[in-house]
């Protein structure tokens, strides 16, 4: 290690082989080595020691919705990569909507990379969208670095991202397909939704009502019905209804190429506790009973949930009305995702590496970065979380960096305090206090 200029020292370093006590030894921007705990460090490099906080992967957090440009009054790179870096995430991928223009061409790509780029205080990558009528731009924006192409089977929320039909989705797979591609979906029936009582609304019990879980597992049958035929990959997004989960199991016992990710929202809100009006808690598919909650942990600890992702998704205050049923559907999670989950977890018997599995080592693999983040390895990327897994804090919205400081866990006490971030081999948070931003712009390799 003698070329180190940095080593990251503590008792619990989260590596791929378990937590142990280790040094690990940076150079520029990659991890060198991981040595052991009492090695001599080197002439010349620089010791931290951060005692016994323990040090995890930075996050990778494949769902956000930056909204940076055209509804940068709803959020933007600056504050979304300020508040994911104070959570611990260091690389985020940005979904291709809800901005103007939303990341259906190149030409989009381009103006949405060149808006992140000085603005970054992580690193960022995109995803692209899926359209009726834009199958012609997807394998450009595969060729130009996007991650996949995330595409909706019901009203997407903004008109500009409209969904897709069947026959849609068949075509749009199939050219996903022929390049290798991978499709990302937000999977609801729209029939299914239509069916449904939509009585608006304050009343939360009516807004569960109107997004049942029939509509999120008749599209994900649809979805890996598709899959099969076409040996396409697909990935399912913030799945909801643990309903889903013995043919999402099935499927994949069949070697149909299918993976899966929840949100802290669903692992840590209930809908029982959902105080009506209170749409800081509306999101779609909705927050659904304590024991789907259960479900959907077991099917973590199983496996067939690969993915926690924030689906951070804000808006404006004035959004978020007290009705249901037209208020903007979003929950802003990047500042307290890691913090969330992890109370959770640990109530549940899960350790940190289990946490560190779903939200980091998992959505690596998800977007194939998984040769340079999610892992403290030698030759990946220098990006770390430290992490206080046993101190407290309780949410006050006026210290999260997200642009409006709506929130479903304001007043909850959360286990673990996020006491600095790394970015390829800088401390980039520090006890609140944050560099100028570092991020570069990440693409598909
Ligand atoms: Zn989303």
């Amino acid at each position: 290690m003698s070329e180190a200029e940095l080593v990251l020292r503590s008792t619990r370093v989260i590596t791929p082989e378990g937590t142990r006590a280790a040094s690990v030894a940076v150079t520029g921007e990659k991890i060198t080595a991981v040595l052991p705990y009492d090695a001599p460090v080197p002439a010349g490099a620089r010791l931290e020691d951060v005692g016994d906080h323990v040090v995890l992967p930075g996050l990778v957090d494949t769902h956000v919705h930056v909204n940076d440009p055209g509804r940068t009054e709803w959020e933007g790179f600056w504050t979304a990569t300020r508040a994911a870096a104070a959570g611990g995430i260091t690389t985020l991928v940005d979904m291709p909507l809800n901005s103007l223009p939303p990341t259906t061409t190149v030409d989009h790509l381009r103006t949405k990379q060149k808006v992140a780029a000085d603005k970054a205080h992580i690193d960022v990558g995109f995803w692209g969208g899926a359209l009726p009528d834009n199958v012609g731009d997807l394998r450009p924006l595969h060729e130009a670095g996007v991650f996949g192409f995330k595409a909706f089977l019901s009203p997407s929320g903004v008109d500009e991202f409209p969904h897709l039909d069947q026959e849609q989705l068949a075509r749009s797979l199939a050219e996903i397909a022929g390049f290798g591609g991978l499709l990302i979906v937000h999977a609801e029936d729209p029939h299914h939704l239509a069916a449904a009582p939509q009585h608006g609304g304050p009343k939360y019990t009516d807004f569960l009502a109107s997004r049942p879980r029939d509509a999120e597992d008749t599209a994900i049958a649809a979805l890996i019905a598709q899959a099969r035929r076409l040996d396409a990959r697909v990935h399912v997004l913030h799945l909801s209804s643990s309903d889903a989960l013995p043919l999402i199991a099935e499927a994949r016992a069949d070697g149909v190429r299918v993976t899966v990710e929840t949100c802290p929202h669903y692992l840590t809100l209930t809908a029982e506790e959902v105080p009506d009006g209170a749409s800081e808690f509306k999101c779609c598919p909705p927050i659904r009973e304590a024991a789907n909650q259960d479900l959907l942990w077991q099917a973590l600890a199983d496996g067939t949930i690969d993915c926690v992702v924030t689906d951070h998704s804000p808006s404006t205050a004035d959004l978020k009305t007290d009705d249901f049923a037209t208020a903007w559907g979003g929950i802003s999670g990047l500042q307290l995702s890691l913090s969330a989950v992890w109370t959770e977890a640990r109530e549940r018997g899960h350790g940190l590496e289990d946490v560190v599995r779903w939200m980091s080592s998992n959505t690596a693999r998800l977007v194939g970065l998984d040769t340079r983040k999610g892992a403290i390895a030698a030759g990946c990327d220098a990006d770390f979380a430290v992490l206080a897994p046993d101190e407290t804090f309780t949410v006050d919205p006026a210290a999260l960096q997200h642009r409006n400081r709506v929130t479903a866990y304001a007043g909850k006490t959360l286990y673990g305090v996020v006491k600095s971030t790394w970015l390829r081999g800088q401390r980039i948070v520090a006890d609140g206090a944050f560099t100028e931003p570092k991020g570069q712009l990440l693409s598909r390799t």
